[in-house]
């Protein structure tokens, strides 16, 4: 077998720094194609200074300051986090408003998907019974039932995909008037109204906790369908007429089965590719994110927005150092007040903490060589493509709270995989799509989840949880444009249950984790 040639990638011409692309990285002493000759061994991944460096000097990636030289750094060596100093955070002042003319999107017509129409005018890519719990305490209980539905309930019931629990850590033991409270029950409410969901709301309380039904779902907090009294459907454990565990089991599959019936007699319909609302966020990240596998959701993001889609993208400490780009690229002042707004409140809950956006970065993340959150920030906001923002949701909000009905949407959540997915899933996320280039088995009972790797390597040794390879942009395979459109064409067939996602196939599952910045009790 032949060694592959020594590969650099540098985003910029600006840069002073490229990453080395090779598997395993390339010993001390390569010559690149450049002319630069390695001083040290470079790991797969990791930067490599292209020019010499003085100390104090700006090291640029992605022509940013990601960070500056703390000694002299000779051409050829390998640049990592011991040798940099971090920039401070951009100021929140003075930052550039709407000032970014957007690109000629032109619309993307003729691509449809077969999805199943709510009366709320979303559209499902699943059709799923979901089952709402107020509290904790009753998660073993639904579990159980669960469980005895699936087995008994469900293979009557061909037209409906699953049943889920909605099961979390919220509802008691917490200051729920406290100011921050009304983030999880607003997630937890607007999750019930996932479109995947069918708008059959049921839920399973204890009776005896601090978030009661009625407060979790408030008359009017969920739509009429078919003219049907929206009536709070609810099986109460501490109810009187429950008599041992098994009465509890029977009352919850005895209602199950009524929301059953009416999911089984719905039917996909061709819908527009618009319907679509596709939630992007990476975890696992390494310095290739930003090279193959976010760039080429950024294309297809583009190609989703140009179609009429929604699109959401997240995780506030991955974008706090980009923001002056976002701020820029807002289509209105409000826009970009908004998204500054979120900013400052995440700035003032991390100072909280004593700690800022810095705190991000994982052991993985500077293994797969990303220095800091300034360099993974700037690979993690081109997921966000070059469409102007027209939206931010503050955490928990669905869509409709703001009046939000297509386009890039900024929602504000932190970067953690598991709040981040919960939080796009109370917005009315209906896809989810995740880059990771150290590799993560994450997905969603609730949505399907396609899972994008940056290496090839990765992707060959997870060949049966990654869905898309975009390490081939890095080996010189395919173009960013091809995997973008490759990803685009795969979540139509995902949405349209032509295609199972690997997550779905092994039904691999993540824990709901509401964010709950507020007291618990
Ligand atoms: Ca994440």
């Amino acid at each position: 077998m032949s060694t592959p040639a020594p590969l650099s990638i540098s985003m910029h011409p600006a840069d002073n720094v490229a990453i080395i692309a090779n598997d395993g990285g390339l010993p001390a002493g390569t010559l690149l194609p450049s002319g630069l000759v390695l001083v040290d061994k470079v790991p797969q991944a990791h930067k490599v200074a292209l020019a010499d460096i003085p100390e104090g000097g700006e090291v640029r990636r992605y022509n940013v300051v990601i960070g500056y030289a703390l000694k002299p750094i000779p051409a050829g060596s390998w640049v990592h986090e011991r040798l940099l100093q971090m920039p401070e955070a951009r100021s929140l002042e003075g930052l550039p408003i709407a000032t970014v003319k957007p690109p000629e999107l032109l619309p993307l017509e003729g691509y449809t998907f077969e999805g199943y129409r709510n009366a709320d005018g979303t559209v499902g890519t699943r059709n799923i019974l979901a089952i709402t719990t107020t509290v904790q305490c009753v998660a073993g209980v639904l579990d159980f039932a669960v469980s005895r539905i699936k087995a008994e309930l469900l293979p009557r019931y061909p037209n409906v995909d699953d049943v889920v629990g909605l099961e979390h850590s919220y509802g008691c033991g917490v200051a729920i008037d406290a100011v921050g409270a009304e983030i999880p029950q607003r997630t937890l409410r607007n999750i019930s109204h996932n479109p995947n969901f069918g708008g059959e709301v049921m839920v399973v309380s204890l009776g005896c906790e601090k978030l009661q039904p009625e407060r979790l779902l408030p008359p009017g907090s969920f739509p009429i369908v078919d003219e049907r009294e929206p009536e709070l459907d609810v099986v109460c454990l501490q109810d009187e007429a429950h008599v041992g565990f098994m009465s509890m089991i029977d009352s919850i599959m005895e209602r199950a089965k009524t929301h059953l019936e009416r999911l089984n007699a719905r039917r996909r319909e061709t819908v527009p590719a618009s319907a679509l609302v596709v939630g992007v966020q990476c975890g696992g990240s390494d310095a290739f994110s930003g090279v193959t596998a976010n760039p080429a959701v950024g294309f297809c993001t583009d190609l989703l927005v140009r179609a009429g889609a929604t699109v959401m993208f997240s995780e506030v400490t991955e974008v706090r150092d980009g923001i002056d780009q976002l701020t820029a690229r807002a289509s209105t002042s409000e826009v970009a007040e908004a998204m500054i707004e979120e900013m400052a409140w995440y700035d003032a809950y991390l100072d909280k903490g004593k700690v800022d956006r810095s705190a991000n970065t994982t052991p993985g993340n500077k293994k797969g060589g990303l220095s800091n959150i300034v360099e993974k920030a700037m690979g993690s906001i081109i997921k966000s493509g070059t469409a102007p923002i027209t939206g931010v949701l503050s955490p928990g909000q669905r869509l409709s709270d703001r009046g939000i009905a297509s386009g890039l949407v900024y929602a504000a959540t932190p970067a953690s995989d598991f709040i981040c997915g919960t939080l796009q899933l109370a917005a009315g996320m209906n896809l989810h799509v995740f880059t990771t280039g150290r590799g993560t088995p994450y997905g969603l009972a609730q949505v399907p989840v396609i899972k994008v790797a940056t290496r090839s390597d990765l992707a060959r040794r997870w060949h049966d949880l990654m869905d898309v390879n975009a390490g081939r942009i890095a080996d010189g395979e395919a173009t960013i444009e091809e995997i973008g459109w490759e990803m685009f064409r795969l979540m139509l067939d995902v949405a349209s249950g032509r295609k199972k996602t690997w997550a779905e196939q092994w039904k691999l599952h993540n824990a709901l984790v509401l964010f709950n910045p507020a007291p618990v009790t």
